[in-house]
């Protein structure tokens, strides 16, 4: 089973996506996580990211498409993944389609979480990760760039008839339920 996990900053993804990890034995794969950890080791690609990262914004659709490309290919994802944070933007998305093709693999669906925005502003500076870009200002940035680059991704798929919506509002176990009813 292939799954996006989509839903602008603060939505629960990345919680979310370890859930279904967990209840379907299917490896998540973050690519927040990935910048992150490379950052923190600081490998060229982290020294590369930093400051996109810090600054909220995205990174180069090549970077971004040749790391999940590369990441994909491991034995682990074979059974299928949930992707969380992949893609952003509509040429990712695009990329992703032809990675599919060329493996004669499909997307089995796109599950959008809905959270209105002062609820995201609220959630994501009460967190407490300690991230770069967990600042209002930050926050600011990540949101003008999900409105402007990343929304679109949504009507991409849409035009695919693969979009789920879940209600992100409500306790992690509540919004995990809607989120494998809508799998059933
Ligand atoms: P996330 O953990 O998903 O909130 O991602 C944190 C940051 O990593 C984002 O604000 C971007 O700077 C970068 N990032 C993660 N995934 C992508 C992506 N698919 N395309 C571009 N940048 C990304």
């Amino acid at each position: 089973m292939n799954i996006i996990l989509f839903g602008p900053p603060g939505a629960g993804k990345g919680t979310q996506a370890k859930k279904l990890q967990d209840e379907f034995n299917i490896p998540q794969l973050s690519t927040g996580d990935i910048f992150r950890a490379a950052i923190k080791n600081e490998t060229p690609l982290g020294l590369k990211v930093k400051s996109i990262l810090d600054n909220g914004e995205l990174v180069p659709d090549e970077t971004v498409v040749d790391l999940v490309a590369d990441e994909l290919s491991k034995e682990k994802y074979d059974d299928g993944y949930i992707l969380d944070g992949f893609p952003r933007t509509v040429a990712q998305a695009e990329a992703f389609d032809e990675y599919l093709k060329d493996n004669d693999d499909t997307l089995d669906a796109f599950i959008s979480l809905s959270v209105p925005e002062e609820e995201l502003v609220k959630r994501i500076l009460s967190r407490g990760e300690g991230r770069a870009d967990d600042t209002e200002e930050k926050v600011k940035t990540r949101l003008k760039v999900y409105r402007k680059e990343t929304k679109p991704v949504l009507d991409h798929y849409q035009k695919q008839g693969k979009v789920h919506e879940v209600n992100g509002l409500g306790t992690i176990d509540e919004i995990f339920n809607r989120i494998k009813s809508t799998l059933k």
